[in-house]
């Protein structure tokens, strides 16, 4: 199958790159230039375990190419995706300003039928709105049509969530475009993990509902977490507990300093907006958000409780919004060290992938090389990312290059009781 993907972030590339992988011929467009120019020299722009090798590996066999020209890869293709971004408005909905204008595009480039593939998050409702600016620009007598895949990965898990997928989505309207999205997708199918082919509006929600879903499990247990603290329970215990029941499961029950990243803030808040605007009581879903947001400073409150940050040096452990990943978008760790600057604090930050991008944002920390650099003389360590590397550190070396050896584990990594005993001040979130 011929397939442009349109948009080479986290999703377009990771997709782009393992359906070329899987025999198919694979033209991904972007409109930022220099991405697209450290494409071509076979450089991810975006730090994804095994994603360069696999996407040099289909460069050199010639499935996977890389342009900036939408119209020449929509005229040489049958399927086109488009993985744009869809960032918050100020008023927490979707823009779809970037969907729309790629879907102008496709339509006025296309001179044969078109499978038009929505794989960006959008609200319900948006494939219509597509397929109505694609009828309004297209050439008469040409057919298309619009499809919704939404997309599920998990960055730093990426290419093994797109290999072993737990489902693919699929929301389709005719047999025509069902049949040429089984092309593409039935060699990832596994028997016990099909394709689920479903209507277009039930595909658009899905992808919201499962975000939103998972969101709220985290912030179920961030309110309990303070009851833990208040009562002496420990929140990894009850979540251990919660989690042996197979109804609940245990995935998506830590406690902590509250989600970020691209995905779960702003889905949770543009799910919030489409149920408001079809007349829907979103109280649940607001809740999910207001809970996170008190969450993600949390460690610095707690530290608060045991020094004045004015004038202290804190180190910070991690500033992507997660481990295996260089993304900072919306990642709590840069809003805790935020907080600490506008505190007072000088702040020495390390984190193995995401300083590069962290200081676009962050211009006056410290960065280190080392995680046991940005400790030495430090008033306290707050661990903000769960990195494997900080998972083990050699704790004796730890506490003595420390100026007082507070730990705030905004992550729960540590055993409380191990950290007292080798004299740590140990602060977790709900222990
Ligand atoms: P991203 O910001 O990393 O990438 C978007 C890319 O689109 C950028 O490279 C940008 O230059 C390009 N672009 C913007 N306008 C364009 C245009 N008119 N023509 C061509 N290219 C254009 O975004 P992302 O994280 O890959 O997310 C893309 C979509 O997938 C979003 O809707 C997001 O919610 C969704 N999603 C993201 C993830 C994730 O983990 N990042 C997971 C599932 C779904």
């Amino acid at each position: 199958m011929k397939i442009a993907m349109v948009g080479t972030g986290y999703v377009g590339l990771v997709t782009g790159t393992c359906l070329a992988n899987m025999g198919h011929e694979v033209t991904c467009v972007d409109i930022d230039e220099e991405k697209v120019r450290m494409l071509k020299k076979g450089k991810a722009p975006i730090y994804e375990p095994g994603l360069e090798e696999l996407m040099k590996r289909n460069v050199f066999e010639e499935r996977l190419t890389f342009t900036t020209s939408l119209a020449e890869a929509v005229k040489a293709t049958d399927v086109i995706f488009i993985a744009v971004g869809t960032p918050p408005t100020e008023e927490g909905e979707a823009d779809l300003s970037a969907v729309f204008s790629v879907a102008k595009e496709i339509a006025k480039s296309a001179d044969e039928h078109k499978v038009v593939v929505n794989k960006s998050t959008v609200p319900v409702g948006t494939a219509q709105k597509v397929k109505k600016i694609i009828k309004e620009n297209i050439k008469e007598g040409i057919d298309f049509d619009v499809v919704s895949n939404p997309e599920f990965l998990k960055e730093g898990m990426a290419i093994q969530d797109f290999q072993v997928p737990d489902r693919i989505v699929i929301g389709v309207d005719n047999g025509r475009a069902q049949k040429m999205m089984d092309d593409i997708y039935k060699d990832v199918a596994r028997p016990n993990r099909p394709i689920m082919f479903t209507d277009v509006k039930s595909a658009e929600l899905i992808k919201y509902a499962s975000n939103a879903m998972l969101a709220t499990r985290i912030s179920f247990m961030n309110q309990l977490s303070c009851l833990c603290d208040k009562v002496g329970a420990d929140i990894k215990e009850v979540a251990k507990g919660m989690g042996l029941d197979s109804r609940i499961g245990s995935r998506f029950l830590q406690a902590g300093i509250g989600f970020g990243g691209s995905c779960f803030p702003k889905d949770v808040s543009a799910l919030s907006s489409t149920l408001e605007k079809h007349g829907c009581s979103a109280d649940l879903i607001d809740s999910v958000s207001s809970i996170n947001e008190r969450q993600k400073l949390i460690a610095v409150r707690k530290l608060e409780s045991l020094l004045e940050i004015k004038d202290k040096t804190i180190a910070v452990w991690g500033l992507s919004f997660k481990p295996r990943t260089d993304d900072i978008r919306e990642s709590p760790a840069i809003e805790i060290v935020k907080n600490l600057l506008e505190k007072g604090a000088n702040v020495k930050a390390f984190d193995p992938v995401a300083m590069k991008n962290a200081k676009k944002e962050l211009k006056k920390i410290t960065y280190c090389k080392k995680p046991m650099e940005a400790v030495e003389g430090a008033d306290a360590l707050i661990v903000a990312t769960e990195w494997d590397e900080f998972r083990n550190p050699d704790f004796e070396k730890l506490k003595s290059l420390m100026k007082r050896p507070i730990i705030v584990d905004g992550r729960n990594i540590y055993k409380p009781k191990s950290m007292q005993e080798i004299g740590f001040e140990y602060i977790g979130i709900g222990r």
